[in-house]
């Protein structure tokens, strides 16, 4: 079965976000609180992730690391490897030098 081969992509916001974690840059998160008597205020403070926020945001963003290194994903492989009673797919993540590797194997 041929291989699905889908490279991971970001919308703008998606990857200055990236760009910001990596960087350290804190966040400004927005919070409104509403009081008793129905004013609304609105608080804002920097937040700057911590490493495991950071690396949890980071593996949501990139759904998962390097199947085979650990490292960010830039690439999504999915195979079919169910048969005929039950359908089931294999889907591997592997970082550009992992997908160059994986690449050249299965073109041999
Ligand atoms: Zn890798």
């Amino acid at each position: 079965m041929k291989p699905v081969i889908k490279k991971i992509e970001f919308t703008k916001e998606e990857q200055e976000e990236i760009d910001k974690i990596n960087k350290g840059i804190p966040f400004p998160k927005v919070r409104t609180v509403t009081n008793k008597n129905g004013y609304t205020y609105e608080y804002t403070s920097n937040k700057r992730f911590t490493y495991e926020t950071a690396r949890k945001r980071l593996r949501e963003l990139y759904s998962g690391i390097c199947s085979s290194c650990g490292a960010w994903p830039s690439y999504i492989v999915s195979r079919d490897v169910g048969d005929k009673h039950q359908g089931a797919k294999l889907i591997e993540r592997y970082c550009q030098t992992c997908f160059s590797k994986w690449e050249a194997r299965i073109k041999r």
